[in-house]
């Protein structure tokens, strides 16, 4: 560009006119490409985003189309940056650019509007929001496929939320709001989900981000509280031991079930002081338990990849005195999965404070009996939909054996959970189930333990304890 600047200057006045003519026009080429397109993407950015979806809008409108709009973001991408470096964010994001180039046709918008988020403009026949839907699944199987490459060795996971003009929102500020919502909607929800806005998403929306907020309140207000759920050996129903499990009580809302709003907690990061006070509250009651019985306590996926986890539980054996063969973990596999950190390093460093690890709902998910072979587990949990189909159906049962198999092989006790009905409990028995947990043997309570110090007396009323 320099050399080009001084041989213009050299020109004859007639010519130089031309030539700075040129320049000048060039100048502003380059300015306005600077204006309407991202840095680092060449992409669209968000002031020629908005341009293009008015036009978009306008021309639907004339032409009786329609136009969808895709919010897309990237998962955690701020945690790619701190443990890869900026480098690496840098190259996720223009490999993804690309992946998004590929994916969507000429006709299509495509800018990158936020630090990690990026939108389409799709212009589309009348009735073919399907279109939409199978550009949504492209584009998000491109990006598992491709990311995991040489170049960008790194797991990449999105969201898409996809509104439609005219049908949704006639407004071009309606839309992007509700493209938003259909992606909050999506995150929601785990990670590579696709969501379409709905009528009713903003007020589902609107009472997910109430519990968020009150969630953030909960401990403070004294609304948590833990309930107790016996573990039992599976020949004579002997407690060893109680599962820890979350209970809300919301003013307004009543009492909210752990599965709703504990991916609000996981989401919303307040799952690390809640998953803090759970590790306490459970170490301080086991703690006033006979010694024979263990307490074992649920991890989420955010809260096993937080750095905190470890120092939260020394903090809470420390600060109860509770023996830690005591105390279990229960994580579930998308904990390896989803984990950026390298699990086994965070597994090793719990086992090595003499804590013991199971993997809970086993069989279900992310499953894969790899999982078993790389991490040193201390137990299997088989998840309650194998349980309640063992009596009828052929498949649960083969599976039920498979896994006690592996259990036995590896050494492992397995525990059935989720056993409702004696035939159940027989049936496991039968297959040499080892272990077990169901409502058979006790609902979660939260008064488990008897106040006799006399410990066979102790074994004889927990039994007896619904
Ligand atoms: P989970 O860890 O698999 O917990 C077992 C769930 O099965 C509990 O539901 C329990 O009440 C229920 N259950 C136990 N026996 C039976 C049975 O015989 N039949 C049937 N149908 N259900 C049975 P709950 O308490 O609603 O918890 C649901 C999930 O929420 C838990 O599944 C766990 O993933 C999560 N959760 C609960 N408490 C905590 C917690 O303290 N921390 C974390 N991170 N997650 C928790
Ligand atoms: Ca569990
Ligand atoms: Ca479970």
């Amino acid at each position: 560009m320099a050399s080009r600047k001084i041989s213009l200057r050299n020109k004859e006045l007639p010519q130089e006119g031309r030539h700075s003519h040129l320049e000048k026009k060039c100048k502003r080429i380059i300015k306005k490409s600077i204006i309407l397109h991202d840095d680092l993407t060449s992409l669209a950015n968000r002031r020629s985003f908005n341009i293009a979806l008015l036009d978009a809008m306008t021309f639907a409108q004339q032409n009786n189309t329609c136009v969808a709009l895709f919010s897309i973001s990237i998962d955690r991408f701020r945690n790619i940056n701190d443990l890869f470096g900026h480098k690496m964010g840098d190259r996720v994001l223009k490999r993804i650019a690309d992946i998004l180039r590929y994916a969507c046709d000429t006709n299509c918008t495509i800018a990158r509007t936020g630090n990690s988020e990026f939108s389409i403009i799709q212009p589309i026949q009348k009735g073919k929001s399907e279109t939409s839907l199978s550009l949504s699944e492209k584009i998000i199987s491109d990006i598992k496929n491709s990311t995991r490459s040489p170049q960008t060795p790194v797991d990449v996971n999105i969201n898409i939320g996809i509104a439609f003009f005219p049908q949704d929102a006639e407004t071009e500020e309606n839309l992007r709001r509700y493209a938003d919502i259909a992606l909050r909607m999506a995150r929601h929800e785990g990670i590579n989900c696709v969501r379409v806005f709905e009528k009713n998403s903003e007020k589902v929306l609107n009472a997910k981000l109430n519990i968020e907020h009150d969630l953030g309140l909960a401990i403070r207000r004294k609304q948590l509280h833990l309930v107790y759920q016996p573990l039992v050996i599976a020949k004579n129903s002997e407690i060893y031991g109680f599962e820890a499990l979350l209970r809300w009580q919301h003013l307004t809302y009543g009492e909210i079930s752990p599965a709703i709003f504990i991916p609000i907690a996981e989401e919303s990061h307040h799952i690390i002081p809640i998953g803090e006070w759970i590790l306490t509250e459970t170490c301080k009651a086991a703690s006033q338990w006979p010694d024979h019985l263990l307490v074992a306590v649920n991890i989420s996926p955010v809260q096993f990849r937080s750095r905190s986890l470890l120092t939260a539980i020394s903090n809470a054996l420390k600060e109860t005195g509770l023996q830690p063969h005591r105390l279990e973990l229960e994580i579930t596999e998308s904990c390896l999965i989803r984990s950026v950190d390298n699990p086994l390093d965070t597994i090793t460093k719990i086992r090595e404070m003499g804590v013991r690890i199971s993997i809970d709902d086993f069989g279900t998910g992310y499953s894969s009996l790899s999982h078993l072979q790389s991490f040193p587990f201390d137990k299997i949990k088989i998840d309650k939909s194998f349980i309640s189909g063992i009596e009828h159906n052929q498949i649960s049962r083969s599976i039920v054996r498979a896994v006690v198999s592996i259990g036995r092989m590896l050494n492992l006790p397995v525990v059935a959970e989720g056993v409702e009905t004696e035939q159940q409990h027989r049936l496991l028995i039968a297959e040499g189930c080892p272990q077990a947990q169901g409502f058979l043997f006790g609902h979660p309570s939260k008064n488990v333990i008897p106040l006799s110090k006399n410990i066979s007396e102790q074994k004889k009323n927990l039994k007896y304890m619904n």
